[in-house]
């Protein structure tokens, strides 16, 4: 059977599993004494479906900062879960400890129930889908969004966006904030360390800008009653994808497609998986990587993974004057208002905001 969840399209014998190690072509396997864990509608999976429903790695209550979102409800928790497998093949990869391993044995069940009551135990205000690729795990992700929905908490998704365009809207129906990694802006970085390419990842920033609320890009009708707020990051990594050249084209693409109100988050690389000759990224590049976006236009750009506490701040595009500060994943001034608007000039901030912390 052929998956259609990602770019892949892989053709999948019975039995086996695809490039992610998790799809499973479920089709006539009930001889082989497996318990079919999902309760979900045929034409959803389609005979193949993740073996890793109900299961993830663990609960953890994080900072929303830590995704990162920097524009989605600053310093209020999220109640992070990932699982096992991804669909790209990064070499650099800081989770493959989970992204690689096909090992269900290793992962804790949680209904998705038992999911949402963790996070209103632990005050969050949202659950996020992390640490792996969750499009891999559609199934559990859906209906723990639901089911998070239905308690009045929200949801996040931190995706490589290499989802095939046709899931999209079944994907993200139930997301309300996302972080896309956008690795490179090349497609050759994309085929040699990612074994994947750019243009599904352009892709699905383009259909998240559409849909963006706050977005001049949002010409989309159908989803007018309800925008996805998303950011992207790009991770840095010494002599492969942080040339001036490249970080001067990713920007202009960015403004041209995306739009200047979408945050852009610069982040260190530290040496990581197949790539760890590699040094960990200057402070410099990083700075300079910012200098480079914000003249590009874009008005939220940021560092990440480096002490930087004013690469780290969101600064009101109309004044200019620092309105929220942080100090790696803690917020320490707040200075944005009831309405979404600068507290010195009256700016709209671009996001989702409560008037206090
Ligand atoms: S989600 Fe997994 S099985 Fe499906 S196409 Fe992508 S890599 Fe292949």
């Amino acid at each position: 059977m052929n998956c259609t969840i990602c770019p892949r399209h892989c053709l999948i014998p019975v039995g086996k599993s695809g490039y992610c190690g998790v799809r499973r072509n479920w089709y006539q396997d009930s001889s082989s004494n497996t318990t079919n864990e999902n309760n979900f509608k045929n034409d959803l999976r389609n005979g193949i479906f993740s073996i890793t429903y109900g299961k993830n790695t663990g609960l953890v209550v994080d900072p929303v900062e830590k995704k990162p979102l920097y524009h989605f409800y600053p310093g209020s928790k999220t109640l992070s879960l990932g699982s096992i497998g991804c669909n790209l093949d990064c070499k650099f990869c800081q989770n493959s400890s989970i992204s690689r391993s096909v090992d269900d044995s290793v992962l804790v069940k949680y209904s998705p129930l038992e999911v949402v009551a963790a996070a209103q135990l632990n005050g969050c205000r949202s659950i996020a889908f992390t640490y792996n690729e969750p499009i891999i795990g559609l199934e559990y992700v859906i209906d723990i969004a639901k089911e998070a929905h239905q308690a009045g908490l929200q949801t996040i998704a931190v995706t490589n966006g290499y989802i095939a365009q046709e899931w999209l809207d079944k994907f993200f129906e139930n997301i309300d904030a996302a972080n896309v990694d956008l690795k490179s802006f090349s497609d050759d970085f994309y085929r040699e360390y990612c074994s994947a390419s750019i243009e599904p990842v352009k892709e699905t920033l383009c259909y998240l800008a559409k849909k963006n609320k706050n977005s001049t890009k949002n010409n989309c009708n159908d989803n007018s009653k309800r925008g996805i707020w998303f950011e992207v990051t790009t991770l840095l990594i010494p002599e492969l994808n942080d040339s001036e050249r490249e970080i001067a084209e990713l920007s202009d693409w960015f403004f041209s497609e995306l739009g200047a109100e979408i945050p852009l988050h610069f982040s260190a690389f530290r040496p990581a998986d197949r790539l760890r000759s590699i040094p960990p990224t200057p402070a410099k590049t990083l700075f300079r990587s910012r200098n480079i976006a914000t003249a590009t236009g874009l008005k939220y750009v940021y560092t990440g993974n480096i002490d930087d506490t004013a690469g780290q701040a969101t600064y009101c595009p109309q004044c200019k004057q620092s309105i929220i500060s942080r100090n790696r994943f803690n917020v320490t001034e707040y200075l944005v208002d009831e309405d979404q608007c600068c507290r010195y000039c009256g700016q709209t901030i671009a996001g989702e905001f409560e008037s206090d912390l």
